[in-house]
């Protein structure tokens, strides 16, 4: 099976590198972008399976986008996943802008692996 593609949003370059080191370990392909502007390129090209997001980035918070994003038919559903040294505000905030999940830094990486596996999961069909 193809691996699923992670987009990384993240201007701290060492947490994306050891974000991407970790998701890679688990059989997923990353491709990393350090700010909002690139970020919207990167995923308008690769067209990710999930993006786990920054909120505190250049050339627009991840606030800006998200927005950006759900105006794209065609990337508009992709799941994302807030990590952001931000608080519980932002935690509201974000859920409302369509964020599936939200984690505060440091995060733990299991748990936030586990989260991205959930969100890539195969919807399990309803029985009966
Ligand atoms: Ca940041």
């Amino acid at each position: 099976m193809e691996s699923k593609l992670i987009q990384i949003v993240e201007d701290d370059a060492d947490l994306a590198l050891a974000l991407g080191i970790r998701l890679r370990a688990n059989g997923y392909s990353v491709v990393t972008s350090q700010d909002s502007i690139t970020a919207v390129t990167t995923a308008k090209n690769s067209t990710p399976d999930l993006i786990i997001l920054d909120l505190g980035l250049p050339g627009g918070d991840g606030f800006v986008f998200l927005s950006r994003l759900r105006s794209l038919m065609h990337l508009a559903l992709i799941p994302v996943i807030v990590l952001t040294a931000r608080g519980a505000d932002s935690e509201v905030k974000a859920l409302q802008a369509g964020a599936r999940a939200f984690f505060q830094k440091p995060a733990d990486h299991d748990a936030l692996l586990a989260a991205v596996a959930d969100l890539l999961a195969p919807a399990t069909p309803a029985i009966g």
